[in-house]
């Protein structure tokens, strides 16, 4: 049946790419290709589907179980997403006990009727949000099965994320609404209770045909495939569209290469679109009033800027289509599309369109595990929303990263922070993921340019989307593609701030004469260690740096563009808490030493970091 699957040319160059020359010799990943058939019921909020899922097994094991996601059920009274939601210490208070609450016509359901592999039917048990599947047949490595089955679901009032009726009065927000295949990696299943974060699926093509009242409008994942049938402008330029006879419309959507599918709809939608020079054709779906006329017919402007620039800086956006569609109950990001609140003032409008839109780089096409390393995901994105809001929005004028250094100072500070490398959904405080796995992980990205070098940077961050796009790089990999373009070691930087809660802080403990020279004493008092640019300043205003590496990372950086020329470089060993540097210049000559003025560097206490000179010049 995959012949059947339309693709551009480009996709099966990529695809066929990214499966023969580069993957890593360690690497494989399965592959999945849904076909789905779904009709939904308007007035009960109802669907009922049939799935056929081709999978394939590409990794060396034989797999005697599968697991299916069954989102939808986390939105019952009890589960683990309700109890978690109440009983955690700081609940969210789009959550808080809003599960518990709902009654039989407003919960949530999936659920799988009958399920067949290669046409024999499987045993299977519906664990909460798992389906648990034991095979009669294994899969044995290398080897495709076809999974046949008929479901069931309902759509929960919205309580978070996916849902129908949203706080705007958008009718249906439907993501995480079918049976999806588990992930499966070299970690083994990823068979995760739905609990409240985030999602991690693998790579395939969908061909979704959803039959729905007329009257709606769709908005999502995948290309229309019966645009000119369908119209509310989709169709092509001067094709007039011929009213159905029936109640219903059936939509028929393909999205290649991809890893989720969502999809949106309400009567009420305004659909109108712009075509990228050189990119893709971008829609906006959003109900119409005061509150949003305005601000949606300008984001069209930042959408497609942002977009742009992304493309240039970050690897080309490799889809045909983006949609920006009202709905969901904040922002959530999904493969070509997103779902957003859309009564907010234009700062904020744009704001969530582009951080979402940024996911659609690392979550959506790398592929980012948002489960178990959500601050990979979340830390490019929020360093890269303040990289573009600076650029396309409104130019920051101090140190674009700022915000976000401050909350993670907070975090750090707090007592509460846990290292960055737990899951998702097992941080003890939602107050603590956030600040963790957003601005620290962005503290994270912003730091590698401080220890690599901005050029360095900004060549390693296409190399990545090069050499992993589709591929599920993990941290290690991206740190591993900084340190083959920059020549360093870099696992201890990972080691520290990913793995561990320990701080930097770094002073400037004396700056005294020695003779004709002058010596600086520095110290390290946080325990982490970290390599230091040290700024002189002098008399005359002009400046020197002192670079001063880790012996540990086994090399320089090059100089960086804009700052001050480097004078000396001495390496400094983490054994040892402080060390001194001799400036060749008297006493007389030095105004202020300060460490990294750049701000890049996460010292949680910057009071320490400089330090004036006053001594007394003999006037003449
Ligand atoms: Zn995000």
């Amino acid at each position: 049946m995959i012949k059947k699957f339309w693709m551009p040319v480009w996709v099966i160059v990529l695809t066929g790419l990214f499966t023969a020359a580069s993957a890593q010799a360690d690497r494989w990943q399965q592959k999945v290709i849904y076909e789905m058939d779904v009709t939904m019921d308007v007035v009960k909020n109802q669907y009922k589907g049939t799935q056929k899922l081709h999978y394939t097994n590409n990794s060396p094991d034989t797999l005697e179980r599968v697991f299916y996601h069954l989102f939808n059920n986390a939105f019952q009274p009890n589960s683990m997403m309700d109890v978690r939601s109440r009983t955690i210490a700081d609940p969210d208070r789009r959550v808080g006990e809003r599960i518990k609450n709902l009654g039989p016509d407003e919960i949530g359901s999936l659920e799988i009727t009958t399920l067949k592999m290669n046409g024999k039917p499987v045993r299977f048990e519906h664990v909460e949000t798992i389906l648990e599947v034991d095979l009669l047949d294994p899969i044995l490595p290398g080897s495709t099965v076809i999974f046949d089955m008929d479901f069931e679901g309902q759509a929960p009032l919205q309580v978070r994320r996916s849902g129908r009726d949203n706080a705007e009065g958008i009718r249906y927000s439907m993501a995480q609404w079918y049976p999806k295949m588990a992930a499966y990696d070299r970690r083994g299943w990823h068979a995760n209770p739905y609990i409240g974060r985030e999602f991690y699926g693998n790579f395939g093509d969908f061909d979704v045909k959803i039959t729905i009242d007329k009257t709606y409008i769709l908005g999502g994942t995948g290309y229309l495939q019966n645009a000119n049938e369908i119209g509310y402008g989709y169709e092509d330029k001067g094709v007039k569209v011929k009213p159905v006879s029936g109640a219903t419309h059936t939509w028929h959507f393909i999205a290649p290469n991809v890893h989720d599918f969502v999809w949106a709809a309400d009567p009420k939608y305004t659909h109108e679109k712009v075509q990228m020079e050189n990119g893709p054709m971008v829609h906006f779906l959003y109900v119409k009033s005061e509150k949003t006329e305005e601000n949606w017919s300008k984001l069209k402007g930042y959408t497609t800027a942002a977009i742009q620039y992304m493309s240039e800086h970050s690897g080309k956006y490799p889809y045909d289509q983006y949609s920006v569609i009202q709905g969901g109950d904040g922002g959530m990001e999904y493969p070509m599309a997103t779902l957003i609140t859309g009564n907010r003032n234009l700062r904020s409008l744009v704001g969530v369109t582009v951080h979402e839109l940024i996911h659609s780089w690392y979550y959506g096409v790398l592929g980012f595990n948002e489960s178990s390393e959500p601050w990979l995901d979340e830390g490019f994105t929020t360093w890269g929303t303040s990289v573009v809001m600076d650029a396309v929005f409104e130019k920051d004028p101090g140190f674009v990263q700022e915000g976000n250094y401050r909350s993670y100072f907070r975090l750090a500070k707090s007592g509460n922070e846990e290292p960055l490398t737990t899951h998702g959904d097992h941080y003890n405080l939602n107050s603590a993921y956030g600040a963790a796995t957003y601005t620290k992980g962005a503290v994270f990205i912003e730091q590698m340019t401080y220890l690599i070098g901005k050029e360095n940077f900004d060549k390693a961050m296409l190399r990545l989307w090069n050499e992993w796009k589709f591929k599920h790089p993990t941290g290690i990999d991206v740190v591993r593609v900084m340190e083959k373009e920059s020549g360093l070691e870099l696992d201890w930087f990972y080691d520290y701030f990913i793995g561990s809660t320990k701080t930097i802080d770094y002073g400037v403990k004396a700056v005294e004469a020695d003779g004709n020279n002058t010596k600086i004493t520095l110290e390290r008092i946080g325990l982490m260690p970290m390599p230091l640019d040290v700024v002189v300043t002098y008399q005359d205003g002009s400046q020197e740096m002192v670079y001063m590496p880790l012996v540990i990372q086994r090399g320089s950086k090059p100089e960086e563009a804009g700052k001050p020329k480097r004078i000396l470089t001495q390496r400094w060993p983490w054994t040892d808490y402080s060390t001194e540097v001799s400036i060749g210049r008297p006493i007389s000559d030095i105004k202020s030493v300060e460490i990294d003025p750049s701000m890049r560097l996460a010292d949680i206490n910057r009071e320490n970091n400089k330090q004036e000179v006053s001594v007394d010049i003999p006037k003449k």
